[in-house]
C-alpha cells in the first residue's frame, strides 16, 4: 500500500508543481490615449477584456471631456452625485495642491484649453493667459465631508496630471481582487509593480533620456513579496509644440500661465501611482530645489529631477532625494548619458 502511495506520488508530484509553476503573462492595448501594457506572474492569466474594459470605465471617470461624465457636469455648474472613486481623486489633487502651494493644480482647465494642446497646440494672447490664470486657484474649491464639490461658475477642473495614475491604481486593485499578487503596469510611463517578477526577482524599469527616446538613463529594481510601489515620471517631451524654435508642453506653470521650464523630466516613486502621478506634476513645476525638499518630506515618496542649463545646450542637472534608488555609480553613468548626445538629433 504504501508501495502504491509512494508510486503515486512519484508521477503526479512533477505535475501538481509543474500546474503550480507561475508563468508570465502579457498584454498591450491602447487606452488612456497611450499604450497600457501588464504583465502578471500567476497560474493562470487573468481576464484582459475584463480587466481592460475597467479600465476604459475608471478612466471615463476621470475624463472632463466625455459628455456625461461626472466632472464634465460638475464643471458645467451641475451638481452631480459623484462617484466615491472620483471624490478620492478630487481629494488627493488637492492635497498634492496644497503640499505643492499650488504648483499643481486641479483646477487648471481655463488654461490648458486656452493652450489648446487636445488639437496639437497654439500660443495664446497673453491677456488671455491672464484671464485665464485668474481662474485656477485651487483654494477656491470647497469639498465638503459629504463630498459635495463646490467650485465657483465658469472654472473647470482638468485630472490629467493625476488620473492615469489613478486608473493604473484601480487596475491594481482588481488583479488584488483576483489573487494576482505579482505584476506590473504601464501605462506610457505610469508604472505600478506588486510583488516580484515570476515570484522571484524584482522588477526593471528604466528611465528614459528626456532627449532621446530610444535611450535610457538608468534603471530601477524595484518590488518585494506582499509589496508595491509606483514610478512616474513626467517630461517635456510628452505632448508638445514648437514655434519659433521654443518648445512649448503641456505642464502649465499656474502661476505663469505657461509651460513650467524649471524641469525637462521628473520621476517619482511612491506608494501609490495616483500619488506618484500627482507629485510627479508638482514636481515638475517647482523645479529641482522646491521639488526635492517637497519630494525629501513625505513618507515612502522619492525622486529625481532633470533640469536643463540653457535651453537647448544639452548640459543637464540631475538631482535626486537623498534615499532614490540608484547608487552613486549608477548616478554618474546617468549623468554621463544624458551628456551623451554630443553630435546626435535630439528627439
Ligand atoms: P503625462 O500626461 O505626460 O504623463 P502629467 O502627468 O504631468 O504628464 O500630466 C500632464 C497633464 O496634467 C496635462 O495634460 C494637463 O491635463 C494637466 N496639467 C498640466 N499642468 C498642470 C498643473 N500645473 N497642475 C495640475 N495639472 C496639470
Ligand atoms: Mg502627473
Amino acid at each position: 500500500m504504501r508501495k502504491i502511495k509512494g508510486l503515486l506520488l512519484f508521477f503526479t508530484l512533477p505535475f501538481f508543481l509543474i500546474s503550480c509553476r507561475a508563468s508570465l503573462y502579457k498584454e498591450t492595448r491602447p487606452s488612456m490615449s497611450t499604450l497600457v501594457a501588464v504583465l502578471v506572474s500567476g497560474v493562470a492569466e487573468p481576464d484582459w477584456q475584463e480587466l481592460y474594459s475597467r479600465a476604459e470605465k475608471e478612466a471615463a471617470l476621470f475624463d472632463h471631456r466625455l459628455p456625461g461624465s461626472p466632472l464634465k457636469e460638475l464643471n458645467e455648474g451641475r451638481s452631480p452625485e459623484l462617484p466615491v472613486k472620483l471624490i478620492k481623486v478630487l481629494r488627493l489633487a488637492m492635497e498634492i495642491a496644497e503640499k505643492s502651494g499650488g504648483a499643481f493644480d486641479p483646477t487648471i482647465l481655463p488654461l490648458i484649453s486656452l493652450w489648446n494642446f487636445d488639437s496639437g497646440g497654439e500660443l495664446p494672447d497673453k491677456e488671455n493667459i491672464l484671464a485665464a490664470r485668474n481662474m485656477v486657484d485651487y483654494r477656491r474649491v470647497k469639498i465638503d465631508a459629504q463630498g459635495v464639490v463646490e467650485l465657483p461658475p465658469g472654472w473647470g477642473f482638468d485630472l490629467g496630471g493625476i488620473a492615469k495614475g489613478a486608473v493604473v491604481d484601480q487596475i491594481a486593485d482588481y488583479l488584488n481582487e483576483e489573487g494576482y499578487e505579482n505584476f506590473l503596469i504601464d501605462a506610457g510611463g505610469d508604472i505600478l509593480v506588486s510583488g516580484l517578477k515570476r515570484g522571484k526577482e524584482p522588477w526593471s524599469i528604466g528611465i528614459r533620456h528626456p532627449r532621446s527616446k530610444d535611450k535610457l538613463i538608468g534603471l530601477l529594481h524595484l518590488g518585494g513579496a506582499g509589496e508595491s510601489r509606483a514610478v512616474v515620471t513626467s517630461g517635456d517631451y510628452e505632448r508638445y509644440f514648437e514655434y519659433g524654435g521654443k518648445r512649448y508642453h503641456h505642464i502649465l506653470d499656474p502661476s505663469s500661465g505657461y509651460p513650467a521650464d524649471n524641469s525637462i523630466a521628473v520621476t517619482v516613486i511612491a506608494p501609490t501611482c495616483s500619488r506618484a502621478d500627482g507629485l510627479a506634476t508638482a514636481a515638475f513645476v517647482l523645479g529641482p530645489d522646491q521639488g526635492l525638499e517637497l519630494l525629501e518630506e513625505l513618507p515612502g515618496v522619492e525622486g529625481m529631477i532633470i533640469a536643463e542649463g540653457i535651453s537647448g545646450s544639452r548640459e543637464y542637472l540631475l538631482r535626486t532625494t537623498s534615499a532614490f534608488p540608484l547608487t552613486a555609480e549608477e548616478l554618474k553613468l546617468a549623468a554621463e548619458e544624458l551628456r551623451s548626445l554630443e553630435g546626435e538629433e535630439a528627439d
